[in-house]
């Protein structure tokens, strides 16, 4: 899953950053509100964590704002201001949760293992094409019914592979979707990826575009 958090206070931000990446999250981080605003228009993680006190504009402002042209992103608040009337005008803002800070890590993971559980249950339970099954709520992979073992990687570029057949998907676009931002990523990474899976799944399933990118076809 991947989540884009937006938060000033640096450490506060590493720390959140390096509990969930070891939880097999994708993290991406902001500072600042208008940042945080531009970039969804363009970016799509599967949830935000949206710190309200940030330095240029007001997290609820942010959070209104995104709501303008995105109703359904899953949206987790974090906030030193705890009163109940703060809580409530953040869920009337459109916050789909609300954690007051100081809170412990655990907390946070089990909120957003219950987001992951919703919206893997709402998109779709299973993801099924040319005898390759994804199974989004266990994570099993099984190809004509036989389950393969994947790694985390192996299976997030599949899952955007398959999520997005008949599609192009080009190098970058896997790679943003397997790799937080500046995180060390090796020109050919996506390629031993593929190089890995295609000896896993059924011949010519993933089919590569040359020059572009690659591809699973709908039927
Ligand atoms: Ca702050």
């Amino acid at each position: 899953m991947q989540i884009l958090l937006v938060e000033d206070d640096r450490s506060l931000a590493q720390g959140i950053k390096t509990s969930l990446t070891h939880e097999g999250f994708t993290v991406n981080h902001l500072t600042h509100g208008e940042q945080a605003v531009r970039s969804l228009k363009t970016e799509f993680p599967d949830m935000v964590i949206l710190d309200l006190g940030l330095p240029d504009i007001d997290g609820n402002k942010v959070l209104k704002r995104v709501r303008e042209f995105n109703a359904e992103l899953p949206i987790l608040l974090l906030t030193a201001r705890a009163t109940l009337d703060d809580k409530v005008k953040g869920l009337d803002a459109g916050a789909d949760d609300y954690l007051a800070k100081p809170f412990e890590m655990a907390e946070l993971l089990a909120r957003l293992r219950v987001f992951e559980r919703r919206l893997s249950s709402t998109k779709h339970a299973d993801l099924t094409l040319g005898g390759v099954s994804l199974n989004l709520t266990n994570l099993e992979v099984t190809v004509t019914d036989k389950t393969i073992e994947l790694s985390r990687r192996e299976y997030m570029l599949l899952k955007a592979l398959m999520e997005n057949a008949g599609r192009i998907q080009t190098r970058d676009s896997l790679e943003s979707k397997l790799y937080s931002w500046g995180e060390e990523v090796a020109s050919n990474t996506i390629e031993v990826h593929i190089h890995h899976l295609r000896k896993k799944l059924p011949e010519s399933f993933i089919k590569t575009v040359r020059g572009v990118g690659y591809i699973v076809k709908t039927a």
